[in-house]
């Protein structure tokens, strides 16, 4: 199908469409990111950094720390607790790069190589250039640069809040970037120092659940006097907990808040909260956050399916899960996140389901292409196409992100292609298609006007 003449027009015409992109986690003003360069310098290990790191790992790379590796856009790589020079990482990273550079991943670092820089490949040859060509690239602009001009984007839905250093959100692009921000900080108070945390960022005394309400009550107050940008919530727990939120009672909720403060007062041999006895606080409060989105209409876009980062539990993250969410919130917008893939199918049978779930396929045509054209023709067949989202990097940083919708145009492209090949949609009703996908689609659920 990919050598066929219908796939090339169908891709020749995508790749002039502007893009909505829904989910990335540019975490570093530009000026944040330019000072990194300088300081640490960016060379080819941040097209490795984000994603790729866990392929190598995969492949059985060790690193002594990868969220150093990670937090610093690739320029930090210490292995025995030593960080190596620019040529000792390459040499390190090489072995492993020869057994993962062909997954999702990888394909889509390389695409974003030769699209920034020109380069054809990562090998002995070309590791310096494609370091001092990246260099040469961090002047100011470059956001705009990357994320404007090559990759077309109008908007850019921006999860940062847990990850971002105090003052980043401030600090950003808020014309092309709308962001997707966290409550957990609630849901989590139950876990050392969470609800003084709270006391401090609010100037406030709590002792229990009504107090602690009140609070969120402020701080959804707070969000929509300065929401600027701020268009949706985000829920990520599935790096922490299954996704299943039982409708917890009060009692039980406030049975956990009267045993924070007991093991305040007597904390004797270090003793802290099970999660077993936490979880049904986290599900009560996690309830009245959705309680709060739906009175103010907030999406909610919730991390499901396989997660990043080494050795997570994937069946935490199984968007069958949150079903009992679907039908308590008939008025919440639920963005799924990833599809939930590899549970794909079963998000589509929800999302034709339920009138208040939409499909996301960020991330995803770089985690598996060939699985996201398999996912998005599924949906294609049995969700109505305005609930499908066809694009977000989940990037850290711009530069792997061209590569990332190249992929994804790639996918979309030939999905069309097969679909009109079989006369199951014309030509031009699989353009209008992928201009839903890519970016019409998104209006319609969230606000992107300032
Ligand atoms: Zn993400």
């Amino acid at each position: 199908m990919r050598s066929t003449e219908l796939y090339h027009r169908l891709k020749a015409e995508i790749d002039t469409m502007p893009v909505v992109d829904m989910h990335e986690h540019l975490i570093f003003p530009e000026e944040d990111y330019l000072d990194l360069a300088r300081g640490l310098g960016a060379d080819f290990g941040r097209f490795l950094s984000w994603y790729t790191v866990d392929d190598l790992q995969s492949a059985g790379m060790e690193i002594s720390n990868v969220q150093e590796y990670k937090d610093t856009a690739g320029a930090v790589l210490r292995v025995n607790g030593k960080p190596l020079s620019l040529d000792e990482k390459w040499n390190y990273i090489r072995p492993y790069w020869e057994h993962t550079r062909h997954t999702g991943y990888s394909r889509a670092a390389l695409y974003s190589m030769k699209k920034l820089l020109d380069v054809d490949d990562l090998n002995d040859r070309t590791y310096l250039e494609v370091s001092e060509r990246l260099s040469s690239l961090m002047k100011p602009g470059v956001y705009h640069t990357m994320l404007k001009d090559i990759c077309g984007f109008t908007y850019i839905v921006n999860d940062i809040d847990t990850m971002a250093a105090p003052g980043a959100y401030e600090r950003m692009d808020h014309s092309l970037l709308h962001f997707a921000s966290r409550f957990r900080h609630f849901s989590y108070a139950y876990k050392p120092g969470g609800i003084e945390n709270l006391e401090k960022t609010f100037n406030r005394t709590i002792r229990n659940i009504d107090h602690l309400l009140d609070t969120m009550d402020a701080q959804f107050e707070r969000w929509e006097d300065e929401r600027k940008g701020r268009i949706a919530l985000k829920i990520a727990d599935a790096y922490l907990r299954d996704v299943y939120y039982e409708d917890s009672t009060r009692e039980e909720a406030e049975r956990v808040m009267r045993r924070i403060f007991t093991l305040r007062k007597i904390p004797r041999n270090d003793e802290t909260l099970s999660y077993t006895e936490a979880r049904p606080f986290e599900n009560f409060i996690m309830h009245r956050i959705l309680d709060r989105a739906e009175e103010h209409g907030f999406p909610v876009m919730v991390h499901t399916g396989i997660q990043t980062h080494m050795g997570n539990e994937v069946g935490n993250s199984r968007v069958g899960l949150l079903t009992n969410l679907f039908m308590k919130y008939p008025r919440i917008r639920f963005h799924v996140l990833h599809s939930s893939y590899p549970w794909m199918n079963e998000a589509a049978c929800l999302a034709k389901q339920f009138h208040n779930v939409s499909l996301d396929l960020s991330w995803v045509h770089i985690i598996v292409p060939e699985g996201a054209r398999e996912g998005l023709s599924h949906m294609l067949d049995m969700v109505p196409v305005n609930k499908i989202h066809g694009f977000g990097g989940d990037a850290l940083v711009p530069e792997t992100i061209w590569g990332a919708l190249e992929v994804a145009r790639e996918n979309i492209a030939y999905v069309l292609a097969e679909k009109v090949a079989i006369g199951q949609m014309s030509e031009s009703q699989a353009v209008v298609v992928a201009d839903k996908l890519l970016n019409g689609n998104a209006g319609q659920i969230f606000q992107f006007e300032p």
